[in-house]
């Protein structure tokens, strides 16, 4: 058995056999593009604000070294495991890829829950991983993100950790960073804003006007509520229904997103929000919507809800929101559904860090504006690509996305050679 033995590693192997089989890669190079190259576990003894010590578990997958140093983001959640870390590292691989960046695909994080711990215990967490991963992380090695669980102040502390150590700044050693220590203007809003400008693509494509379209957005957290935002007040959708890990709520008239959000800013949830309308989660999903964004956790689009969904375009702004059986459900809809799947939908997030890191290099900073158009340029060119191969080749556009990635790193790995 691997280490990374886990549903969600298992589910981002058979994307990517199916993806190998369509590309005629050979058994030899399939193996070698699909595992990690490194895999990192670290035991984190953390002081309880109670006087007790607890540990915790944090991990850290390196995906590929080919391309450049790699990068991904940190996760805290109670569920995460080494297969989950190597899933969403391998993702980042081909993400990374299909937006043309120096990148190798990287994923780390903490079983743990992050709305269980004080501030003080969160940051002692924090500061202890980064602590641990000092050997194995560097600028010019692997960089970190944000990801579920983790924000700006997260990353504060692991760049803060980490240049205590070296004895002088290192702004560039992760991104997502608040704009006050060296982040980039416009990172924060990356990942919302560009599943929003690709949601807007594929309308125009669909001849779809917004003003008369509504959205259901699952999640409310930092891309959730940043897409819900958008759609709601700069693409003119009518967003009908939003939800948490502890709320759904469902209004046909429309809901007021900018009221949603003071809400969470404030209590941290949307549980006791228009509770009048509050629906059972599951069903949020399945309710009719033109643009269903799923921007939470993996899985939530399975063999058995894929043939209920009643949108037009699913937009896929989570990590592995759908698994390979729903996709072969939603490859029989194709005329009904138009997927823009997970690795070009929510690439704004790695490719704004992208900017960050250079700048950080650089010591050079841009302005929002720059930032969000070479952000949308990268979007369109890699939006173009996939939509002109799934045309030509008749494929599904997470088969196309995903062979566009692939055959990079391959092409990569074949022309450096396999040393010694
Ligand atoms: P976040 O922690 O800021 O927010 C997550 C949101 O999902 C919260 O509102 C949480 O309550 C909600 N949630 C959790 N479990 C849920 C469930 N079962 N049902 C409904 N809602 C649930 O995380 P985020 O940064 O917004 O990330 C969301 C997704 O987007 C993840 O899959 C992440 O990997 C992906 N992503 C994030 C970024 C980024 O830049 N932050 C970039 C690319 C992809």
């Amino acid at each position: 058995m691997s280490i990374y033995d886990d549903d969600v590693f298992r589910m981002a192997c058979d994307q990517f056999q199916v993806i190998a089989d369509y590309l005629s890669i050979n058994k030899n190079d399939r193996e070698r593009l699909m595992y990690p190259k490194r895999a990192i576990a670290v035991t984190l003894p953390v002081h309880m604000d109670d006087g007790s010590t607890r540990t915790f578990q944090g991990y850290r997958v390196q995906h590929h070294l080919t391309l450049g140093p790699t990068k991904g983001g940190t996760r805290f959640a109670p569920s995460l495991s080494m297969g989950e870390t190597a899933a969403l590292a391998m993702w980042m691989s081909w993400k990374c890829a299909l937006s043309n960046l120096p990148y190798g695909g990287a994923k780390g994080g903490v079983t743990v829950d992050p709305a269980k711990l004080s501030r003080t215990e969160l940051e002692r967490v924090s500061r202890r991983y980064m602590q641990e991963m000092i050997p194995f992380v560097g600028p010019h090695t692997d960089i970190m993100g944000p990801d579920m669980g983790t924000n700006e102040q997260v990353m504060a502390w692991f760049m803060d950790t980490y240049s205590v150590h070296q004895g002088y700044s290192v702004s560039e050693i992760v991104t997502g960073k608040p704009v006050a220590i060296g982040g980039t203007e416009g990172r924060r809003e990356a990942t919302g804003r560009g599943v929003v400008y690709l949601v807007e693509r594929a309308m125009n494509m669909l001849k779809m006007d917004p003003e008369k379209c509504t959205a259901i957005v699952q999640g409310f957290g930092n891309v959730g509520s940043v897409a819900a935002l958008s759609l709601a007040y700069k693409s003119g959708v009518k967003v009908i229904g939003i939800s948490d890990a502890h709320a759904a709520i469902y209004d046909p008239k429309g809901i007021d997103i900018q009221a949603a959000e003071q809400h969470v800013f404030k209590k941290g949830t949307l549980r006791a929000f228009a509770q009048d309308n509050h629906v059972d989660p599951k069903e949020l999903l399945m309710m009719p919507c033109d643009i269903l964004v799923p921007a939470a956790v993996d899985r939530v689009i399975n063999g058995k809800n894929a043939g209920e969904l009643k949108c037009r375009i699913l937009a896929e702004a989570a990590n592995g929101p759908t698994t390979p059986q729903a996709d072969l459900i939603l490859e029989k809809r194709w005329d009904e559904i138009f997927v823009i799947p997970d690795i070009l939908c929510n690439a704004g997030g790695v490719i704004v860090s992208y900017f960050e890191w250079v700048q950080g290099l650089q010591s050079y900073l841009w302005t929002e504006m720059e930032v969000t158009d070479k952000l949308f340029r990268i979007l369109e060119h890699s939006f173009a690509q996939v939509i002109k191969r799934a045309k030509a080749h008749k494929i599904s556009h997470r088969t196309a996305a995903m062979a566009i990635g692939v055959e990079r790193v391959l092409k990569a790995k074949k022309m450096r050679g396999l040393f010694p």
